[in-house]
């Protein structure tokens, strides 16, 4: 159990590791402000990757418990162990996307409203799709295990039709 006391000393640490490092704070600051009955008189973990304290109260918390991470810091874990491993997954600019099938059909729904992009994986090979998905921003730890590639919109698709 924690006090009202120390929560707020692990909430203050968390936030200033998570500047040091230059995240944006803001969700952890909103946190605090909002959520301390949350911590207080209670049972929490401090996230090995990133200090934020985790109550771990959710269904299927045991990775999160023995690993010791965060919600966040997990589900990155396991998206990095799981969905990076994948070819239809991709890092631009520090975001992760995936690409689902090509829409063909105008009732399809589809990532960015159907905008058409080019993909260039870091191995070269380019796949054009009007179905791109956004995964999030990268945590600031994670910095490598996963393909950069590159990526071009408004792509005319009559241009790169061999690539389709
Ligand atoms: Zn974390």
């Amino acid at each position: 159990m924690k006090t009202q006391k120390q929560v707020i000393k692990d909430f203050e640490d968390c936030i200033a590791f998570q500047k040091s490092v230059g995240e944006d704070t803001r969700h952890v600051e909103s946190d605090l402000k909002h959520n301390l009955w949350h911590y207080e008189n209670n049972d929490y973990h401090t996230c090995t990757k990133c200090k934020r304290p985790e109550t771990a109260k959710y269904d299927n918390n045991e990775v999160m418990v023995e690993k010791q991470l965060c919600f966040g810091c997990n589900l990155w874990e396991k998206r990095l162990e799981e969905d990076f491993t994948k070819g239809n997954v991709f890092v631009y600019n520090r975001t992760m996307y995936s690409i689902g099938s090509y829409g063909i059909s105008k009732d399809d729904y589809l990532g960015h409203s159907g905008t058409v992009f080019k993909i260039t994986y870091p191995d070269g090979k380019q796949v054009i799709s009007n179905n791109v998905w956004c995964g999030g921003d990268l945590p600031f730890w994670l910095t490598d295990g996963f393909k950069t590639a590159t990526m071009e919109r408004d792509i005319n698709v009559e241009d790169v039709k061999h690539l389709l």
